[in-house]
C-alpha cells in the first residue's frame, strides 16, 4: 500500500515522499478516505500512530488554495508544544502549496500571532484558551470555518478546556466537518463527542 491509493494531489504526495513516508499507517489507511469523503470522524489513536498526518492530509486536500483572509480550518490541541508540533507538520505537508497557517498559543504576547491572522490565514492551529482570547478581542473571523479538529481530546478534557470548546462551537458555522482524536475514550470524551460530532465514523487503532 502506498499514499498513491488516496485521492491526494501531487503537491501533497511529493511532500509525503519528502517526509520519508512510504506506507500509510493503519490510522491513515482508515482516516484519509473517510475524511476526504466528508465524514465526521472519531479516532481513538495514541501519539506515534501517524494520526497527525492522517487528518492533515485530507484537510490540506480540502482546503486547497489560499483564499481570502478568513481561516477555513481550526485545529485545537491541549498544549503549546503539541500546537507547535502540529503546525510544523502542516508546514511540512503543505510545503508545495500556497496555504497559509498560523499557530496560536499562550505564554507570549499575542502581537505577532494577531498580525499573522490579520494578514490572512487558511488553517489555524491553536490552544482553546488563546484562540478564544483572540476571538473575543475581535481578531479572528470564523464565518468561513468548514473543518474543525480536536486533537488529544482526552487531555483537553482533563485540562478543563470544555467551556472554551463549547464557546467555540457556539460561534463557528454549524455546517462543517468535525474530527476528534483521543488516546483514550472515557465518559467525558464520549460526552464531548456527542456534542461535537454528527453521525461520526469511529476508527480505532
Ligand atoms: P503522530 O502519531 O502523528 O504523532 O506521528 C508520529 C510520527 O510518525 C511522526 O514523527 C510522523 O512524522 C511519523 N509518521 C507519520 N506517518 C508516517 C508514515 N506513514 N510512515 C512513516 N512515518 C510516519
Amino acid at each position: 500500500n502506498t499514499f498513491e491509493q488516496f485521492e491526494l494531489n501531487r503537491q501533497l504526495l511529493n511532500a509525503v515522499a519528502d517526509a520519508g513516508y512510504t506506507t500509510p499507517t493503519p490510522i491513515q489507511e482508515k482516516t484519509i478516505p473517510l475524511t476526504l469523503k466528508g465524514h465526521d470522524v472519531l479516532g481513538i489513536a495514541q501519539t506515534g500512530t501517524g494520526k497527525t498526518a492522517a487528518y492533515l492530509l485530507p484537510i490540506l486536500m480540502k482546503v486547497k488554495y489560499a483564499q481570502g483572509k478568513l481561516p477555513r480550518c481550526l485545529i485545537f490541541a491541549p498544549t503549546r508544544e503539541l500546537v507547535m508540533q502540529i503546525d510544523k507538520a502542516v508546514g511540512e505537508l503543505a510545503k508545495y502549496t500556497d496555504l497559509r497557517h498560523v499557530a496560536l498559543y499562550g505564554g507570549l504576547g499575542p502581537k505577532t500571532q494577531i498580525e499573522a491572522v490579520q494578514a490572512g490565514v487558511d488553517i489555524i492551529v491553536a490552544t482553546p484558551g488563546r484562540f478564544m482570547d483572540l476571538y473575543l478581542r475581535g481578531e479572528i473571523g470564523v464565518k468561513e470555518i468548514k473543518i474543525m479538529v480536536l486533537d488529544e481530546a482526552d487531555k483537553m478534557m482533563d485540562m478543563g478546556f470544555m467551556p472554551q470548546i463549547r464557546s467555540i462551537l457556539e460561534v463557528i458555522p454549524r455546517k462543517r466537518q468535525n474530527l476528534l482524536f483521543s488516546a483514550t475514550f472515557p465518559e467525558k470524551v464520549e460526552k464531548l463527542s456527542y456534542e461535537f460530532l454528527e453521525f461520526p465514523t469511529r476508527i480505532e487503532v
